[in-house]
């Protein structure tokens, strides 16, 4: 795919991509480098932080982040204000499914997903808001789904963790407007990755059906859309949920 950001898009900005090991975390943490932004990535394991670092151009690293810790999420924020001493970029990407439907569901796989998706956001975002509020300039980029628009059966616990990302987003949005601090949602349909790979071709060829685009999206196609909400290009966009799904839903 053809780049259209140049290493000068982002340059001198420090930035926070949770989930970086693989997936659509891995392109938006390399295209966000690519954009000239330090990039630091992160994975829940030594061995994904080492392979973040490895991928990342010139500058960035990997770190060791564990979304469902609060401890984890303060020594990982701490720990980049230590070292860069600012924070300009979050995207809260890490996520986890545990489907099933609601009559088999267990407690503990509806707390799970709660608790990495729409919990994980909020630790991060609330960390990462003391610095931007004091320097007046943040951009946050929150990855939802489209299931938290439509719905999805077997997936109660992730469609209302992906719905709870969007109302937080907005509501971020207009606390920390003021502030030159912008929120803004991805909502992206069905992009191949590891989450998608588990799909049955059963599965999949009637989730496609659906699509009007009629194939899978990229993760590159997720990436330069969060590298363009976090440009200065984008500097009027917040508390927007952008769609990229092939035309699935259109509102
Ligand atoms: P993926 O390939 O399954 O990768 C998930 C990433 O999240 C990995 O980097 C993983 O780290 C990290 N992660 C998992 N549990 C974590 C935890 N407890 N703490 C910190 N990090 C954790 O996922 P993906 O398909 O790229 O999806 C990325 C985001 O897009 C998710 O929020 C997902 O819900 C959303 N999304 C995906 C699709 C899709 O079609 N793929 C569609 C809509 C929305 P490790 O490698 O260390 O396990």
């Amino acid at each position: 795919m053809a780049n259209i950001f140049t290493p000068n898009t982002l340059k001198g900005k420090v930035a926070l991509v949770t989930g970086a090991s693989r997936g659509i975390g891995a392109a938006i943490a390399l295209a966000l480098s690519q954009a000239g932004a330090k990039v630091i990535g992160t994975a829940t394991t030594e061995k994904g932080a080492a392979r973040i670092t490895e991928n990342l151009i010139s500058q960035g690293r990997g770190a060791i982040l564990d979304i469902t810790n609060t401890e984890s999420s303060l020594a990982l924020i701490s720990d980049i204000l230590n070292q860069e001493n600012t924070l300009d970029i979050v995207i809260n990407n890490a996520g986890i499914t545990n489907d099933n439907l609601l009559a088999r569901m267990k407690e503990n796989d509806w707390n799970d997903v709660i608790n990495a998706n729409l919990n994980g956001t909020y630790r991060i975002c609330k960390l990462a808001l003391k610095t931007m509020m004091k320097q007046r300039y943040g951009r946050i980029i929150n990855i939802s789904s489209v299931v938290g628009l439509t719905g999805n059966p077997g997936q109660t616990n992730y469609a209302a963790s992906k719905a709870g990302v969007i109302g937080f987003t907005k509501s971020l949005a207009r606390e920390v407007g003021s502030r030159n601090i912008t929120a803004n949602i991805i909502a992206p349909g069905l992009i191949q990755t590891d989450m998608t790979d588990a799909l049955t071709s059963e599965q999949a060829e009637k989730m496609l059906a659906q699509v009007p685009l009629k194939r899978f999206g990229q993760v590159e196609e997720i990436a330069a859309m969060v590298v363009y909400l976090a440009s200065d290009s984008a500097s009027y966009i917040t508390g927007e949920t952008i769609n990229i799904n092939g035309g699935m839903l259109m509102n």
